[in-house]
């Protein structure tokens, strides 16, 4: 066995041996409370995982022990799991093959992407850039004109589900593959930015995090690290090498935390795997995909300050706003990533610019509220967000074209020490 088939292994029987500690999450719900006094108290006290508030109510996500204790303290709860449940694929359909109808499963994505480069020879490839920690592939695309020689073109990098639950994430790089592919010989455009730039796309960075996602719990979002504690899961996002570990508000020391950090910088391989392949190629621009919250962030994350390309990083991502609204109408805000969501230590832009100089964007697709489904879009909505969100990405393929990569910033330092808390506002973690 070598070390990947060790972890297989050591997965296949934790999931499968009775009491072996491995958490039990189906009968995890969500609920809501009357925003009292009682129930803010006990929401700080319980450390209660709060999706948001509405109509004078909170909205919680429950583990059965939670909801336990909850009743035993006399608080009347609803229960609000079906509000968030993913479209059902109808008796009849012949997706009923699949767990998640449109959406991928890792098995789907890989079957699609071999299928791609099949019916595409000369412009479509796949490399499988690592292994998850259960031994699955991750698998990149690349869309370029003589597609298995390394000309040294551009690259542009679109990744997607570093979070497990956000499986909007997957199908937007992956769609944009699929799209230039099939439009190369019809769309000069399509063409133009194939001929001369290298495209590449990560749907699924964290594919055993999205099994279990998809199996299990549809609200995991780290991926499948057991910890020393006996919980499970590293947060992808917070493990790149770049200000790890800098405060404990944008990642968490500890592993019951959906934030935690690791170990250490690039502990995790999904995350070795991403470092490895981006610098093994010359990229100049990058996007990694979240959801929820309709925002276009660029560095930095880790603190509330700008970085030296902070000026072109404006103009840019205002014009991608600009391009993705014209389409649906669906208005995505731009800015800091450490000012406009919440401060984040360890995620992938800061690390890919930090180390490379490239424009690396975080985009958190829709819904723009909790209460328009959160991280659980319906299948119908697939298509019309992947719409709005090809124009921008077309655009950054070219910006990158002609904003070639001034390379690290001179002097840079790797920002280390801990600081004081700093408060995050409140509202689910994305
Ligand atoms: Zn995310």
């Amino acid at each position: 066995m070598n070390i990947n088939q060790i972890a297989l292994a050591t997965a296949l029987i934790l999931l499968t041996v009775p009491g072996s500690g491995v958490q039990s999450f189906d009968k995890t719900e969500i609920i809501s409370l009357p925003k009292t006094a009682a129930v803010l108290e006990a929401a700080a006290r319980l450390h209660l995982d709060l999706l948001s508030e509405r109509d004078g109510r909170i909205f919680v996500v429950a583990p059965p022990d939670i909801r336990r204790i909850i009743e035993a303290e006399g608080l009347a709860y609803l229960l609000e799991t079906e509000r968030f449940a993913p479209a059902a694929a109808e008796a009849d359909s012949p997706l009923l093959s699949s767990p998640i109808g449109d959406y991928h499963t890792h098995q789907e994505l890989e079957d699609d992407l071999y299928a791609l480069e099949a019916g595409y020879p000369g412009l479509a490839k796949v490399v499988t850039i690592g292994y998850s920690l259960e031994n699955r592939t991750i698998l990149a695309l690349k869309v370029s004109d003589n597609v298995e020689a390394d000309e040294g073109e551009p690259g542009a990098i679109f990744l997607g589900c570093h979070h497990a639950r956000e499986w909007i994430s997957v199908e937007v790089p992956f769609l944009f593959g699929k799209h230039l592919l099939e439009h190369y010989t019809s769309d000069p455009e399509v063409r133009r930015l194939v001929d001369s730039a290298e495209i590449w796309v990560v749907p699924m960075v964290n594919p055993d995090g999205h099994d279990f996602s998809v199996r299990v719990y549809r609200y995991w979002r780290k991926n499948r690290r057991q910890n020393s504690n006996g919980t499970f899961g590293v947060d992808p996002n917070r493990n790149y090498g770049f200000a790890w570990g800098f405060d404990n508000t944008g990642s968490s020391p500890n592993p019951n935390s959906d934030v935690y950090r690791g170990t250490a910088a690039f502990s995790e391989p999904e995350t070795a795997a991403v470092r490895d392949f981006v610098l093994s190629r010359n990229f100049g621009s990058m996007v990694s995909y979240h959801s929820f919250s309709q925002l276009i962030m660029y560095p930095w994350a880790y603190a509330d300050i700008a970085s030296a390309r902070e000026a072109e990083f404006i103009d840019l991502t205002a014009r991608m706003a600009e391009l993705m609204a014209a389409v649906n109408g669906r208005v995505y805000g731009t800015g800091r990533s450490g000012e406009t969501l919440y401060v984040v230590n360890g995620d992938t832009g800061d690390w890919a610019y930090a180390e490379t100089g490239m424009a690396s964007l975080c985009i958190e697709l829709p819904p723009l509220e909790t209460y328009q489904g959160a991280f659980f879009n319906a299948e119908a909505d697939i298509a019309g967000i992947f719409a709005e969100n090809l124009p921008a990405m077309l655009y950054l393929v070219d910006w990158t074209l002609t904003h070639p990569n001034p390379g690290p910033e001179p002097g840079l330092v790797n920002p280390r020490p801990l600081r004081p808390e700093r408060k995050r506002g409140p509202g689910p973690i994305r």
